[in-house]
């Protein structure tokens, strides 16, 4: 290599200093810091699965994809510093203002929102339980959580990440029996409100009546978009969502709103601290990819959003309604992410089963993600969402479909 050359490279990789002798290596150094990763397909890179997601909002699918808005919010973040709590102060008056909420603040999901809103009520500002907690015994705090059984699906569980004990009623006089100076706060799990004898109203006025706040689980009802609003206009103290479902923001972040003082001392137990919701860490990137995620997701055109699922749905009937043995019907499920939802149903003539079609579907090209059995228990079917598809994929996922149904029919 000439000596000019040597000098060129050593100004535009000046760190790479301690391999001169070797031009090859050298080179390639340099070569792979030009590469952007934009150009690397890191799924085929790694040998990683990519699919058609026809089934959920579900963490083990990665949930949803990012609108590029999000994305462009995102990238513009993360070149700048900024104070931690500079950044969730101004983005959680915004989302607060959006969402009729007196404060707000980005949490790492609607997990996590859970616990900082609970750790938030048991130590008020208190600096002193902020550091006690989750050991309440002795302390003066309050240690108990009331719920319904029916509300009892597994998330209820982030709130004893707390140290509090969970308390189980199902008819609102046994809610008001388990009432005492130990209840720190009654919690509501939104998709549970078919299930649990009690309703929001009944809940808060109980709640209400012997000053004991209140939290409501809206994890992946961010649809219809009054539900952004609607809780706290209701009057619960405390609302906790998930930012990567139905909102498509970052799937690691999450909201949660509510009364300014609880909003204030669930940040105390949160990063920038060091309290029990240090690992519930949200940068600046998953802060204000939120703020422009949320702003988006009210500005949307949700009924030409709901026409083209719609228009989806109709796409994948119309491709298999011929084939003999085989129904459709579309449902719209009240509560967990709201759209218009196909069930595919068949008789005997049809020798598979709902998985053994939904292993077929993940293992074609391309490969699809549904539900291998309908909700009512069914396992002659699957489910087929559309929500999360992008544009041209349900014309591919009903050409799947109909050439592993059509054999039969
Ligand atoms: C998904 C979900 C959660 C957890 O939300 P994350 O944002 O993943 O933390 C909590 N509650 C309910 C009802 C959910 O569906």
């Amino acid at each position: 290599m000439k000596r000019r050359e040597i000098i060129k490279l050593l100004s535009a990789a000046p760190i790479a200093g301690g391999i001169i002798g070797s031009s090859i290596p050298f080179q390639s150094a340099i070569a792979s810091t030009t590469t952007s990763t934009a150009k690397r397909n890191l799924f085929k890179e790694l040998g990683l699965r990519t699919f058609i997601n026809a089934n959920c909002v579900c963490t083990d699918l990665t949930a949803s994809l990012m609108p590029q808005e999000v994305l462009d919010a995102i990238t513009s973040a993360a070149s700048e510093f900024v104070m931690l709590d500079d950044v969730q102060d101004k983005v959680g008056e915004k989302i607060a203002g959006f969402c009729h909420a007196e404060a707000a603040t980005v949490t790492a999901g609607c997990w996590s929102a859970m616990v900082l809103g609970t750790a938030g009520v048991l130590t008020g500002m208190d600096r002193k339980r902020v550091n006690q907690l989750p050991f309440l015994e002795g302390t003066g705090m309050k240690s108990e959580v009331i719920l319904q059984k029916e509300h009892a699906d597994g998330y209820h569980r982030a709130l004893t990440n707390t140290g509090v004990s969970l308390i189980f009623v199902e008819t609102s006089e046994e809610a008001e029996a388990a009432i005492n100076d130990k209840t720190a706060m009654m919690w509501f799990l939104n998709k549970g409100t078919s299930r649990g004898q009690i309703k929001h109203e009944e809940w808060i006025v109980l709640a209400k009546k012997h000053n004991i706040p209140t939290m409501i689980d809206i994890a992946s009802d961010a649809y219809p978009v009054e539900n952004l609003w609607k809780f706290n206009d209701m009057g619960f103290d405390l609302v906790a969502l998930s930012g990567g479902k139905a909102m498509r923001g970052p799937q690691s972040a999450g909201i949660l709103m509510g009364k300014k003082e609880l909003i204030a001392a669930a940040r105390l137990s949160a990063p920038p601290r060091a309290g029990i919701c240090r690992g519930h860490k949200v940068n600046k990137e998953e802060i204000l990819g939120m703020y422009v995620t949320i702003e988006r997701y009210i500005n949307l055109d949700h009924e030409k959003e709901w026409k083209i699922w719609e228009d989806r749905v109709a796409v994948i009937i119309n491709s298999i309604k011929n084939i003999n043995g085989v129904s459709t019907e579309v449902f719209v499920p009240p509560y967990n992410s709201r759209s218009p939802t196909l069930n595919i149903y068949w008789d005997n003539k049809v020798k598979l089963t709902g998985d053994q079609l939904r292993v077929k579907l993940r293992n074609g090209n391309p490969s699809i993600e549904v539900k291998g059995r309908l909700r009512d228990g069914r396992t002659n079917g699957i489910e087929v969402t559309v929500f999360m598809m992008k544009s041209g994929q349900a014309e591919e996922v009903a050409k799947r479909i109909k050439e592993e149904l059509q054999i039969f029919g």
